[in-house]
């Protein structure tokens, strides 16, 4: 069968097009998402798979909806789409593959973070979202289940099935996951964009520095009148810096709430940084020679049809290799390379084939540098000076500026903290218990116990020293047996979107 067709009309199809099935990595509500090999280039990518005749015509607008955002959206700490399939039966959305696993997970294993591994992911998230926003699209779905890690920790965002372009008008759809939603949807009020994932990002900074939900509940009016009556319970190991940051995303009315503005300025975010700038997009209207020469020579394009496919963003099977050679280039930091036996023959003929070729790997452990963002002012060389380094975007087309990264936050894990006994601040200044499920033992002793927000001495990255920092200590000792979030299967989605 000739590339470009589906290998098989199987329900258990094993490839399709020029990629081999693996295995299934990710269940969501409509769709499955696996891992599959791109087999010209022996790479690895995700691919989420839409059976159309099992699904509602609303879970395929919902696919076409993140096809949509994705092809808008290119960024180092947002998902990439490679390929889009489209099928008389199936929906492919053809991705890089993250293979960190997701932030849930992650909590769930090694317990809530540091505030300092905690505040290198925010600045990617808030990176990510700066970038939908000026591109004036809104996520609407940020939680942890939906926040990849790779495999040096850094952040990709994905699942752009409830995003919607904001500009210039209310939304109105009452959609995401309960625990994460803004005030403004659960009241069912029209809303702006930007403002709901500022809420949202509040809750994912919150689960991230404790572990547990600020406003948990199982059902709408348990999770509103929490929300409503601003009972959010900031435990007092935070620092104040922290806390301050807390209040300010999670607060009830959208037009007081932080911007993501007031959030690159903000103390916590900046701490042990220069500040902060939104990551700028930069041109990218030149193919990269290196990449489209192993295109023509290794694989067998022709190199006429390479430079329409890229024009147009056709999504097809010429962009995706040459998004995936891209990006296997930015990562080695080398020329493209492909498995030398694997060439334009060896496309898939059908089910059932053999694989040739693993999938080429890093060839270092160098750590993917993350994304932080423009420092604009600074020259190359002392880019070099400081230790940060000047990397390409990880953007369709290569760019005509470099831009420039800085080391990975805090790679390796060190125990997070899980409030035990929380500060409120609903005014009363009366420490309350937290939410976490039965089973999870609670330190009542601690000193952090019964203490008014007040009280915290202000320290940026957290308890350090003297009986606090003891404190700290044994508090994130314990932690790391405490998760509190409810199972991702027990989340509760508010699909309302109304069509693209
Ligand atoms: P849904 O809309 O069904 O929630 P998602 O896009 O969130 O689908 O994917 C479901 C899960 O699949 C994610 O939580 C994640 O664990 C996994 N997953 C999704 N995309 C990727 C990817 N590109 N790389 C690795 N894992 C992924
Ligand atoms: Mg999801």
């Amino acid at each position: 069968m000739l590339p470009g067709h589906e290998a098989t009309s199987s329900e258990k199809r094993t490839s399709i097009n020029h990629y081999k099935f693996i295995k299934t990595i990710g269940e969501g509500s409509f769709a499955k998402v696996k891992l599959a090999l791109h087999i010209p280039t022996g790479t690895e990518v995700a691919v989420k798979v839409l059976h159309k005749n099992q699904q509602s015509s609303s879970s395929i607008k919902t696919l076409a909806r993140e096809v949509h955002s994705l092809k808008a959206l290119q960024h180092p700490n947002i998902v990439r789409l490679f390929e889009v399939i489209d099928t008389k039966d199936r929906l492919c959305l053809v991705m890089e593959h993250v293979t960190g696993g997701d932030m849930y997970d992650f909590l769930r294993i090694h317990g809530p973070m540091t505030e300092e591994e905690a505040r290198g992911k925010f600045q990617q998230l808030v990176s990510a979202l700066h970038h939908c926003h000026q591109r004036g699209i809104v996520h609407r779905d940020l939680k942890p289940e939906n926040i990849l890690l790779d495999d040096d920790l850094n952040i990709k965002l994905t699942d752009f099935g409830l995003s919607t372009m904001f500009l210039g008008r209310k939304l109105t759809s009452c959609c995401g996951t309960l625990s994460y939603v803004a005030p403004e949807i659960l009241q069912g009020l029209e809303y702006d964009g930007p403002a709901v994932d500022v809420w949202s990002l509040g809750v994912v900074l919150y689960v991230m520095v404790t572990g547990c939900l600020p406003f948990p509940g199982e059902d709408i009016g348990t999770v509103k009148r929490r929300v409503l009556t601003r009972r959010v319970h900031l435990p007092l190991f935070l620092s104040d810096e922290c806390r301050n940051l807390l209040r300010k995303l999670l607060t009830v009315e959208p037009s007081e709430r932080a911007t993501l503005k007031d959030i690159l300025n903000d103390p916590w975010v900046n701490v042990g940084h220069e500040k902060l700038r939104p990551h700028r997009e930069l041109p990218c209207d030149n193919m990269d020679p290196s990449v489209t020469e192993v295109m023509v020579r290794d694989l067998g394009f022709e190199w006429g049809k390479i430079r329409p496919s890229l024009r147009a963003r056709k999504y097809d099977h010429l962009m995706a290799t040459y998004l995936i050679l891209k990006s296997k280039q930015q990562e080695e930091e080398g020329p493209p390379t492909v498995i030398p036996s694997v060439g334009p023959q060896s496309f898939p003929t059908g089910e059932g084939q053999l694989l040739s070729a693993s999938p080429l790997r890093r060839s270092h452990s160098e750590p993917l540098l993350p994304t932080w963002f423009h420092k604009e002012d600074q020259r190359p060389e002392e880019k070099q000076e400081s230790g940060l380094k000047a990397k390409e975007p990880a953007s369709a087309l290569p760019s005509l500026e470099s831009r420039t990264a800085s080391p990975s936050p805090t790679p390796s894990r060190s125990p997070g903290a899980c409030p035990r006994t929380h500060s409120t601040s609903n005014g009363t200044g009366a420490p309350e218990e937290t939410h976490c499920p039965p089973g999870v033992s609670y330190n009542r002793n601690s000193p952090d116990a019964g203490q008014p927000d007040g009280e915290t001495p202000a320290s940026p990255s957290g308890p350090s020293q003297g009986w606090r920092g003891a404190a700290g200590r044994f508090i994130n000792f314990i932690s790391r047996f405490c998760f509190c979030l409810p199972s991702k299967k027990k989340h509760v989605k508010l699909n309302q979107v109304k069509p693209l």
